[in-house]
């Protein structure tokens, strides 16, 4: 059984920044202090840590236990209106070939689709309503239950081997983002990291963070298929071996590697050859 965790803003959609705006409100309504998204870099990071960081730059001071509550229903209380004020400005975007792609996985009984998202449980929900994408996933982990992403993954693969009623491997979750976070949080975790290039994350921070698998968009799910071992590499290079150890950035490595090592191995008949000549055999 293999798991898949997606991340959401900026991987399945792009809200239109539906998100900063409920969080803008909800941090002036206790604080008086406007825009206060402004200051803090909400992409990656976990909704409880983004909460805590707006009101901070709005109060000066962090929140105490009562008043990320009180932020927190805010939030969610406003995070309908603002979704669905960005699907009516056409703001409200899926990321390109990303639909396709979530139907063909579902339709297998080999993988398990889930979310690994740095939003809170509702927050989550309420992003992914207009896609139609929610009746994909049945489960996921979600910024209420930690600070730390990798830490929400892992509660992720928890409740997937619940459902799936068998225990689950690191090697088979895959975890795809559009943040350097998300593939670093998954490195940590222990498992794969795939990485959307057409989301919000930083080009630099994402290739430095070396992801297995790094491609723009779903639109060629080929990469994809092969990165999640569903589909067999056109190279007829087998997976697990040396040539192809586990991903296409590695297998292109390795795969290069084994087209110099053949030309070494010519070059050693070719040598043989003169040697024999030279030599009067
Ligand atoms: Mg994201």
């Amino acid at each position: 059984m293999k798991i898949i965790l997606f991340d959401i803003d900026g991987t399945l959609v792009k809200a239109g920044g539906a998100g900063a705006r409920a969080l803008n409100y909800a941090v002036e309504a206790l604080t008086g202090h406007k825009n206060a998204c402004d200051a803090v870099q909400l992409q990656g990071a976990t909704d409880k840590a983004n909460f805590e960081n707006a009101f901070k730059a709005g109060a000066g001071r962090k929140p105490t236990r009562k008043q990320l509550a009180v932020l927190t229903q805010k939030y969610v209380d406003r995070l309908p209106s603002e979704v669905l004020a960005s699907v009516k400005a056409k703001k409200y975007l899926k990321v390109k070939g990303v639909e396709k792609f979530l139907a063909r996985l579902s339709g297998r009984k080999d993988v398990l689709l889930g979310l690994g998202t740095g939003n809170l449980r509702d927050g989550a929900f309420i992003k992914l309503e207009p896609s139609g994408f929610l009746r994909h996933f049945a489960f996921g982990g979600y910024g209420c239950d930690s600070h730390h992403r990798s830490v929400v993954l892992q509660k992720a693969v928890v409740r997937a081997a619940k459902l799936a009623k068998t225990p689950i491997k690191e090697r088979d979750v895959f975890v795809i983002g559009d943040t350097h976070r998300d593939a670093e949080a998954a490195k940590e975790a222990g498992y794969h990291s795939g990485v959307v290039l057409d989301g919000f994350g930083d080009r630099a921070a994402i290739m430095r963070s070396n992801p297995e698998l790094v491609a723009e968009d779903f639109s060629d799910m080929k990469p994809w298929l092969i990165w999640l071992g569903l589909e067999k590499d056109p190279r007829g290079v087998r997976r697990g071996t040396y040539i192809c150890p586990d991903s296409p950035i590695e297998h292109a490595h390795y795969g290069r590697t084994g087209m110099d090592l053949r030309d070494i191995d010519l070059g050693i008949k070719k040598l043989r050859e003169i040697k024999r000549k030279t030599a009067g055999k």
